[in-house]
């Protein structure tokens, strides 16, 4: 099951950067597996996944132990709050969801005690949504000249999530504008980060994030099936 749809999802993300003249190479698929068990993610792993993405801290951790050894890259995608970023930094390769200054000063702090440059993403809230974390597009530069400061702190890009839509097109505005922001950061030649990565693209719209230059999509439930819990912010 895992495997085959793992396999659609690649031929779909070919197809996506054919279309789009990209490489590929270039689209990292991260396989988004909250809420499911270690038995999945492994299935994913014997069919060569080796990117996964959690959303919670203390589930991150988890899984990471229990798959230790095992050449596994680790995302944390959803919120972050400051009292769990010694985890988070402890297992995760790039945290995607900075959403605010102080949260990376947190990163910088815990980052430079155990020696690590930590990889991190901006969350930009494109639509801005009311339910949805992250910065808005005017707040990204300041942020990204304040984190250019953290030594420990490599700020790689940026991230969104998209607004859930029956029609995924609708959500194209807003892959391109996170890629323009991007493009308008990256301008300003600021040392100690670049804006070559941009995450975005679910299950719903992935293919239309890689057709506007997404360089991470985060794909669960097309990967693993439909999780069933409730609604709670940034538990999408
Ligand atoms: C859950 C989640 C995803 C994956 O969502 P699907 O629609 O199941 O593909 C992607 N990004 C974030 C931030 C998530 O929390």
């Amino acid at each position: 099951m895992v495997t085959e749809a793992l396999n659609t999802v690649r031929r779909e993300i070919e197809n996506a950067c054919a279309r789009s003249g990209r490489t590929p190479s270039d689209v990292c698929l991260i396989a988004v597996s909250k809420t499911k068990p270690l038995s999945m993610l492994e299935e994913a792993m014997a069919a060569g996944q080796s990117d996964f993405g959690e959303n919670k801290v203390q589930e991150l951790c988890e899984k990471a132990e229990a798959l230790s050894g095992r050449g596994v890259t680790w995302h944390l995608i959803g919120h972050l709050q400051k009292n769990k970023v010694r985890k988070a930094v402890a297992v995760a390769s790039m945290i995607h969801s900075v959403d605010s200054i102080e949260l990376a000063a947190e990163i910088q702090k815990e980052a430079a005690r155990i020696g690590k440059t930590q990889d991190i993403l901006l969350e930009i809230n494109v639509a801005q949504e009311e339910s949805k974390f992250g910065l808005s597009t005017e707040q990204a530069l300041p942020a990204a000249r304040a984190i250019a400061e953290m030594p420990n702190v490599h700020l790689c890009g940026l991230m969104t999530v998209a607004p859930y839509t029956e029609n995924p097109e609708e959500n194209r505005q807003y892959f391109s504008a996170l890629r323009e922001l991007a493009v308008d950061i990256q301008a300003q030649n600021i040392d100690n980060i670049d804006m070559s990565c941009l995450s975005m693209g679910m299950s719903n719209d992935y293919t239309i994030a890689i057709e506007e230059g997404a360089t991470f999509v985060r794909v669960g439930s097309l990967i693993f099936g439909e999780r069933n819990y409730g609604t709670e912010k940034g538990s999408i």
